[in-house]
């Protein structure tokens, strides 16, 4: 390591996966620059991941799309490169609100991507999701799969993969990574960092934490007449810490790959909805009462990863189980109803 860290820039670094990035991050030792609009996360996360790291970041309080703020960041340092978490990420929202998606997620990472052209700086490794996959293949999904999503939210991440990707291969010397995350759960296992989503959750996991905690009354299993083993849905979770660590991983490979080079970041292997409640339950030494509702629109039978590439390529792995992820979520669920509502 250089006597002098190399600095990356962490946009949405204060969200949930962005902090235990910043986390595995400052771990390596890179120095840490957070830029984040704070519009789904909140201050108090710089703390705690200084907390856990030993080491101090900076926080940049400003928004992506804020052409005068970006170029006023990118003359702070020389940043060694840019990880990019920074976006909006309800489904359901970018169905109602197509427009501020496009805005938020798109345009904004174009203006980045503007910014860091300008600035010389000519390394990204961007969050995408295995929401771009669409319906009509058969797991497990290899990067090669074809593309078709659903809803606004995945035609985003698309949208701005295809920019990433012409802009790398007409540009010299520009390396990108486009990750692609299967369902990230879990959390940091000191239980002081998580993902902490405002109102009543969407996802699983969130959900199933909160069933345990005796917040919500019952789980809705969204469909029992699925062509899987037990009727409900199959998904490939992974540890947060694991997929936080695959951005160093890409991070530290990126100049050995091609200008362009997309990878599924997953476990490899498929959990029903009723295996992560069982699982659940046992981590929590709760019941996790549930009734079996309506498939939800939208939803496939069956999703996990071909995770075959990243493990040639990155030499990463997601070595964390479900036990583990149900553990660390619960862990993270008890310390933060203990915290009060504000922080
Ligand atoms: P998150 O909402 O916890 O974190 C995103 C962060 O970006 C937040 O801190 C938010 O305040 C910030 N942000 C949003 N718009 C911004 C803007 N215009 N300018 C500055 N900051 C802005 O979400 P997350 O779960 O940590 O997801 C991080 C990234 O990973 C997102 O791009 C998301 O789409 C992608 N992703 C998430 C999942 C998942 O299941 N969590 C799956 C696949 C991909
Ligand atoms: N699910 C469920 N009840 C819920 C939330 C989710 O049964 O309250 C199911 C959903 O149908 C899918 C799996 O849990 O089979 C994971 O859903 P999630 O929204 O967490 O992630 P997705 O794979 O849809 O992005």
């Amino acid at each position: 390591m250089p006597s002098i860290s190399p600095a990356i820039l962490v946009t949405g670094g204060t969200g949930y996966i962005g902090s235990h990035a910043c986390v595995e991050l400052l771990a390596a030792g890179y120095a840490i620059h957070v830029l984040d609009n704070l519009c789904n996360s909140r201050r108090s996360v710089q703390g705690r991941i200084e907390r856990i790291a030993g080491k101090a970041i900076t926080l940049h309080e400003g928004d992506i799309r804020d052409r005068a703020f970006l170029k006023d960041l990118f003359a702070v340092r020389r940043f060694d490169a840019v990880v990019h978490f920074a976006g909006l990420k309800a489904v359901g929202e970018s169905v109602e609100k197509p427009e501020l998606y496009f805005d938020n997620n798109v345009r904004g990472s174009g203006m980045l991507l503007a910014a860091m052209q300008e600035a010389g700086v000519r390394r990204m490794v961007f969050s995408s999701s295995a929401t771009v996959y669409g319906e009509t293949n058969t797991p497990p999904f290899t990067e090669d799969a074809a593309t078709g999503p659903v809803n606004p939210y995945g035609q985003n991440k698309l949208a701005v993969e295809q920019m990433l990707a012409d802009h790398a291969r007409r540009h010299e010397d520009w390396r990108v990574a486009l990750l692609r995350y299967f369902n990230p759960v879990g959390a940091h296992e000191s239980g002081l960092i998580g993902e902490d989503p405002n109102g009543i959750p969407n996802n699983l996991m969130p959900y199933v934490s909160l069933v345990a905690a005796g917040r919500l009354k019952e789980l809705s299993v969204f469909g029992n007449d699925f062509e899987t083993a037990d009727g409900t849905g199959v998904r490939d979770y992974v540890h947060v810490a694991d997929l936080a660590a695959g951005h160093v991983a890409a991070l530290n490979a990126l100049d050995r790959l091609p200008p362009v080079r997309i990878f599924n970041l997953g476990t490899g292997r498929g959990y029903s909805v009723l295996d992560v409640v069982k699982e659940f339950e046992r981590a929590s030494g709760r019941a996790v009462p549930y009734r079996i509702a309506p498939r939800r629109p939208g939803d496939v039978a069956v999703s996990y990863a071909d995770a075959a590439r990243a493990a040639r390529e990155l030499d990463w792995r997601a070595g964390r189980g479900l036990a583990t992820m149900c553990r660390d979520a619960w862990r993270w669920q008890q310390w933060r109803a203990a915290q009060p509502a504000e922080l």
